[in-house]
């Protein structure tokens, strides 16, 4: 689905990815679960692209629906693989992925979606470690932004060249329904992670789960001020 001149989301089998275009230089953000390497290839070589010329993957958070196709992305090319400083630990394989702290609804929901779907994540290396701040080379400068509670690492992208906004699971777009994500490690803190995203000028939010939010700056202000304090 083509969401930008330069910005393509790729929806998998399960989960999805974002496919950024500098003249043929790609960046991924997010990679779907284990199995997603083919699809993500696949989508390239359809967007007529090479998967070799991913250059760079950013990984929002170390879940495994977002992490879980990396470990093949990065045996493309000349790959930089980039994640928060927290979570690149968990990435790398050298300690388990903390689980989340499930409201009773969410436990439901993810025994619902089982194992199947949501295979383990291979470990995979993680050549960059992110920080708060920080400015990547992509898209005219994305700044890194941290936005713990979903997981400690977790992270959003800010192209202010461009407006758009990368969310990972900080924010979901369900059923038409702007929403703070779920499986959190501590929720208050996603919210609060949330309220802040919602402060950013951006035209288009790409999320976690779900379609893209347009007019992303008033509907995650919308979503925020409906959040209970
Ligand atoms: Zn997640």
């Amino acid at each position: 689905m083509k969401v930008d001149r330069r910005l393509h989301l790729l929806r998998l089998t399960f989960g999805q990815a974002y496919l950024w275009n500098d003249d043929g230089a790609f960046t991924l953000v997010d990679t779907g679960i284990a199995t997603s390497g083919e699809e993500i290839a696949d989508a390239i070589s359809r967007l007529g692209g090479r998967a070799d010329a991913v250059r760079q993957v950013v990984l929002t958070h170390y879940h495994e629906d977002h992490c879980g196709g990396a470990a093949t992305v990065a045996t493309w090319g000349d790959v930089t693989v980039m994640a928060h400083r927290l979570e690149a630990p968990v990435i790398r394989g050298d300690i388990p992925a903390p689980p989340p702290n499930f409201t009773d609804e969410e436990r439901a929901l993810h025994r619902s979606l089982g194992a199947h779907l949501l295979p383990p994540a291979p470990p995979c290396r993680v050549d960059r470690e992110l920080e708060d701040g920080d400015v990547l080379d992509f898209g005219g400068g994305a700044r890194v932004i941290a936005t713990p509670g979903h997981t400690a690492g977790s992270i959003a992208l800010h192209l202010p060249e461009h407006g758009v906004l990368f969310t990972g699971d900080t924010v979901a777009h369900v059923n038409g329904q702007v929403m703070p994500g779920v499986f959190n490690m501590d929720r208050d803190e996603t919210l609060d992670s949330f309220r802040r995203l919602a402060e950013l000028d951006a035209r288009v939010a790409c999320v976690g789960h779900g379609d893209p939010i347009t007019g992303a700056r008033d509907a995650l202000r919308q979503a925020a001020g409906e959040i209970p304090a």
